[in-house]
């Protein structure tokens, strides 16, 4: 956040929920600080204008779907076209795929939740920017504090290297499993980069494995 009006704004909404103070330290990062519902949130973000996307052609905010009480969570990258359009993400044929991995290990769509690291479409889908990221992730990380899920599924290179902060390709970022803001969080290849290359559903299948296990456990 780099607008002082924004982070005054932001500090006087941890206030009006009873924040008494802030920290740089690691912890700050971490869940339970703050107890918050989706709506708050979504009430929160407004129509937001904090960064360059709502001016660069999105028709709509996509926060997100699914149940608020959520064991499973999937952040993907940011809207396209499709779920621009709708409001709701994971719509279009990637979108289809997902709901197909998520009946995989006999779950439905509504009883997960999915978010995207950024709310609105870039143009073009070109990759979201660093600032738009840095703008837009701190509501995606109140979602997963308030959802509190067990398991966090990042789909493709771009949500797993912003959630874990890394560089690495997803090709050697997944097979593992990682501590995230409270969550094992669990890597795995996008639908859309499955439907280019259908040989890797093997390993999603892989993952998925994993997370029926790990919500299990
Ligand atoms: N791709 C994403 O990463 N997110 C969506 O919501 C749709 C396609």
């Amino acid at each position: 956040m780099t607008n002082p009006d924004q982070l005054t704004a932001h500090l006087q909404w941890f206030k009006e929920l009873g924040v008494t103070g802030v920290s740089r330290g690691p912890a700050w990062r971490q869940r339970g600080y703050i107890t918050v519902t989706l709506k708050d949130i979504r009430t929160e973000l407004g129509e937001c204008t904090r960064c360059k996307l709502h001016e660069l052609g999105r028709k709509q905010i996509v926060f997100g779907a699914g149940d608020e009480h959520a064991q499973l969570m999937f952040v993907g990258e940011a809207p396209g076209r499709d779920e621009d359009t709708k409001g709701v993400p994971f719509v279009g044929r990637a979108g289809q795929l997902l709901t197909k991995i998520i009946e995989s290990i006999d779950l439905s769509r509504e009883s997960v939740y999915i978010a995207n690291v950024i709310k609105c479409r870039p143009p073009q889908n070109r990759n979201p920017e660093a600032d738009e990221v840095e703008t837009c992730e701190p509501f995606l990380f109140s979602q997963i504090d308030t959802i509190k899920p067990k398991v966090i599924v990042a789909l493709g290179t771009f949500a797993a290297q912003t959630l874990l902060e890394s560089s690495e390709t997803i090709s050697r970022l997944r097979g593992k499993v990682y501590e995230y803001r409270g969550a094992s969080l669990i890597p795995t290849f996008h639908p859309a980069f499955l439907l280019r290359s259908p040989s890797r559903k093997r390993d999603v299948w892989e993952d998925m494995k994993k997370v029926r296990e790990l919500l299990k456990s």
